[in-house]
């Protein structure tokens, strides 16, 4: 045990079947592996830490996430290497997801933090920074 480590990180989603299509691909490339699965939730464990999606219930649908308003802005991911960015930078260019700040990737956290920013089905600013 860890003192201080992030135990689990706990989001609720608006579509659950679309968030863990999403981040499948991308939490198992870091090396993550599926920790917990139930029909309204799913999560992720690497080493202490977990990660968990759960489906948000009908009645708190109608206001939806955005990372400006109080609240979560974005998850930020340790890459193993320039070259590992690079390869999700691919992966999701293949995918067509959104990349955040292209016109300054991979530098648009600045002239020190080579990451890639983009965006999980729900708006969620997910970042993975190179050492
Ligand atoms: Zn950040």
């Amino acid at each position: 045990m860890s003192n201080g480590v992030i135990h689990h990180i706990e989001i609720n989603v608006s579509n659950l079947k679309n968030t863990v299509d999403f981040w499948t691909w991308f939490l198992d490339d870091l090396g993550y592996k599926v920790y917990q699965e139930w029909e309204k939730g799913q999560s992720w464990k690497l080493g202490q830490t977990y990660i968990v999606f759960v489906q948000a219930e009908e009645r708190f649908l109608d206001v939806p996430y955005h990372r400006c308003r109080v609240g979560l802005n974005h998850l930020a991911f340790h890459a193993s290497s320039r070259a590992q960015v690079d390869k999700v930078v691919s992966k999701l260019k293949e995918k067509g997801t959104n990349i955040l700040y292209r016109d300054k990737h991979p530098f648009a956290g600045g002239p020190d933090h080579y990451a890639v920013y983009f965006e999980d089905p729900d708006r969620i600013k997910i970042e993975l920074v190179a050492p």
